[in-house]
């Protein structure tokens, strides 16, 4: 697929290249994808726009339980 724009300075979280990541929309969702390896990944606007911008003064263990990353894996 040969769509979106490649994103400046943008690192592949998976191989680790620069400018390899590529940027589209897609039925409301931010879909970045790596040319080099493959790497795909979607985030919604609808979560960004909730997510919290700001962490203060919680516990440790509360922080870590909103630090598990989350992954999305496709599954051809
Ligand atoms: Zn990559």
């Amino acid at each position: 697929m040969n769509k979106g724009r490649f994103i400046a300075g943008a690192v592949c979280p998976q191989c680790k290249e620069v400018d390899k990541l590529k940027m589209h929309k897609e039925e409301g969702e931010d879909i970045r994808e790596c040319v080099r390896c493959g790497y795909r990944d979607v985030q919604r606007f609808d979560q960004q726009k909730t997510e919290p911008t700001t962490r203060v003064n919680k516990s440790r263990s509360e922080r870590e339980a909103e630090e598990q990353p989350v992954q999305i894996k496709f599954i051809p």
